[in-house]
């Protein structure tokens, strides 16, 4: 024992709640050793039980290591959360991070990789780029980051998991084949995540691009494009001959502008997943991107309930970086394992805190495990509206034929109410789809599936979200049941209805109940489901559940006029003799 502490540590942090085990680890010694320990100080806990603070700092000192409070895990991450809010207001400028959406074929990664080759960040050529789920441009000191992979199942996927790490959308519309329903999708997830968007109107180099008719399309789903009085900036590019690419850029440069986007790189760093693997001789290699702060090379991480730290870091040309600021993605190596796209990613202080933290956030994990999220359904909307979570029903709407979904939407828009509006954010022929799972569970919409199925993948990702996804074969069953989780929307107005009141004549102590206000009943009939004002010479004193009603030793559920009766009340029992009491229950009015 002696010889184990001499070389232990000298000093421990502990914190609010250990589990016995976990103590014994950072004494450095054995859980049996820490279990006896806790004994003799009339502790009984086993190698998995939780101890406070206090209790742990007892056996630390006996061991000659000085403990001391560390910081609560959660509190390093609030402190996080709440500088890279921070840094959206202070800070300094950083590039944008732009995603391209649309329709299959419409040139999105052709786009991409013309945008790519023709300016790679600087250095010397010959580097060969690699996907590494994206990368970064530098246009004479104007870096634009590109994520890499273009739709909007990516898109809203990560979304879903809470990273909106776009700050602007470009939608590729192919001049010659027009707006397509994959380029409707893309819209109405850009709108739902309210990004800004910049419509690309690709292959203008055909002899069948017509870009005007693009524009014209794009009016019919409210873009509304600049030369038409809107506010939508269009560009006709084409990735074949690059023509076009520069005025894209400038674009995107123009609208990142009217965003100030701003970041601080002198923190530590928090990014996001964009892509990761699993490398057979380097291990987990993850492309993060940097949101806030800057990430350096031997930095701690924590990415979810993965540790690790980074033991080097790459551009998407293979080449070392010591270190990367705010909206640039690198690819790390040091990871204990293998991140999912999507999850965050911080910078803690020590390799210790991050696998403190995910140890912490293990045992959470653990504790919360059954505990599904539930999404919003139709049945649980009233009560997300009460709790002033929900003012908007929003809907994805997924029907046979196109007539069908413009009469069900113009129908449902009508329902809104003063409170809660209706919002179809996507509507679409055919299946219900996986996209349009991952939109509803990133927007916390429901889908109406109206004649038509729903893919299989697409059940089992909503089972997994808690996506509500409702089937009808008859348009007024639709609209009723939307109508009727609505209804339970209104905020319900009550009204005060007064049962009976009694006047206060003596005061009792009891040792069962304590304080009894002995009462006359002057009017109506008291209940004891009832609450009751307390009123003294005109105002009200208190406002309180009844606790109990007796007569003679015994309870009773009322007490009518003319009779005498003991009246206890909950949370209350400063009575005095001359007291009104007035029993009311709450009605509902509307
Ligand atoms: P994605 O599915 O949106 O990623 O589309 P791709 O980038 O794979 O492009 C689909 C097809 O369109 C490919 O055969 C491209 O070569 C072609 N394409 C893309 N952009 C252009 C363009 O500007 N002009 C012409 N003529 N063809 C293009």
């Amino acid at each position: 024992m002696t010889a184990r502490q001499s070389s232990g540590p000298r000093s421990v942090a502990l914190p609010e709640a250990i589990t016995v085990k976990g103590l014994s680890e950072r004494l450095g010694i054995s859980p049996i050793e820490a279990i006896k320990r806790l004994m003799t100080h009339g502790v009984m806990a086993a190698m998995n039980d939780t101890i406070d603070y206090e209790t742990a700092a007892i056996v630390s000192s006996e061991l000659g290591i000085a403990p001391s409070p560390e910081a609560a895990p959660g509190a390093v991450a609030t402190a996080v959360r709440e500088d890279a809010e921070e840094g959206e207001e202070a800070g300094e400028s950083r590039p944008p991070v732009v995603t391209i959406l649309g329709h299959v074929d419409h040139g999105k990664t052709s786009l991409l990789d013309a945008i790519r080759e023709t300016n790679v960040v600087a250095g010397e050529a010959g580097g060969i780029t690699q996907h590494i789920g994206a990368y970064q441009i530098d246009r004479g000191g104007n870096p634009i980051t590109f994520i890499d992979t273009p739709g909007h199942a990516a898109f809203t996927a990560m979304r879903a998991r809470g990273a909106q790490i776009t700050d602007i959308a470009v939608v590729v519309v192919a001049a010659d084949d027009g707006v397509m329903p994959q380029t409707i999708e893309a819209i109405d997830h850009v709108r739902a995540a309210d990004v800004p968007m910049i419509i690309a109107i690709n292959k203008t180099d055909l002899p069948a691009a017509d870009p005007d008719r693009v524009k014209q399309q794009l009016t019919e789903q409210s873009v509304v494009v600049e030369e038409y009085g809107g506010d939508v900036l269009a560009v006709p590019v084409s990735a074949t001959t690059g023509a076009g690419l520069n005025e894209l850029l400038e674009a995107v440069d123009l609208v990142s502008e009217i965003q100030e986007l701003k970041a601080s790189p002198d923190r530590l760093a928090t990014g996001t997943v964009v892509e990761a693997e699993l490398d057979s001789r380097r291990g987990a290699l993850a492309t993060v991107l940097v949101r806030n702060g800057t990430l350096r090379q031997g930095d701690a991480l924590v990415s979810g309930l993965i540790s690790g730290k980074v033991k080097a870091m790459f551009d998407e040309r293979g080449e070392r970086l010591k270190e990367a600021g705010p909206a640039r993605p690198v690819r790390i190596m040091g990871l204990e394992d293998v991140p999912a796209a999507g999850d965050a990613v911080e910078v803690v202080e020590s390799e210790r805190a991050a696998r403190r933290i995910v140890e912490q956030a293990r045992r959470e994990e653990e504790g919360a495990a059954g505990a599904r999220r539930g999404g919003i359904t139709l049945d649980t909307l009233f009560n997300e509206v009460s709790a002033g979570n929900v003012k908007e029903l929003l809907l994805i709407l997924k029907t046979d034929v196109r007539g069908t979904a413009e009469a069900i939407r113009g129908s449902l828009q009508g329902l809104g109410t003063g409170e809660v509006k209706v919002k179809v954010i996507h509507s679409a022929t055919g299946p219900v789809s996986e996209s349009d799972v991952m939109l509803a569970d990133a927007s916390g919409a429901i889908i109406l599936a109206f004649n038509v199925r729903t893919e299989t993948s697409a059940a089992s990702q909503a089972e997994i979200n808690g996506v509500e996804i409702r089937t009808y074969e008859v348009i007024y069953q639709l609209i009723e049941s939307v109508e009727q989780a609505l209804e339970g929307m209104y905020e319900p107005v009550y009204e005060r209805v007064v049962d009976g009141t009694a006047e206060v004549r003596q005061l009792f102590r009891s040792s069962r109940v304590g304080q009894i206000a002995g009462c006359y009943v002057t009017d109506g009939t008291l209940l004891r489901g009832d609450r009751v004002r307390v009123l003294r010479n005109g105002d009200e004193v208190a406002d309180v559940s009844c606790g109990g009603l007796r007569r003679f030793q015994d309870d009773v559920r009322e007490v009518q006029q003319g009779f005498e009766c003991g009246v206890v009340l909950e949370r209350f029992d400063a009575f005095e003799e001359g007291d009104l009491l007035e029993f009311y229950h709450q009605q509902r009015v509307n």
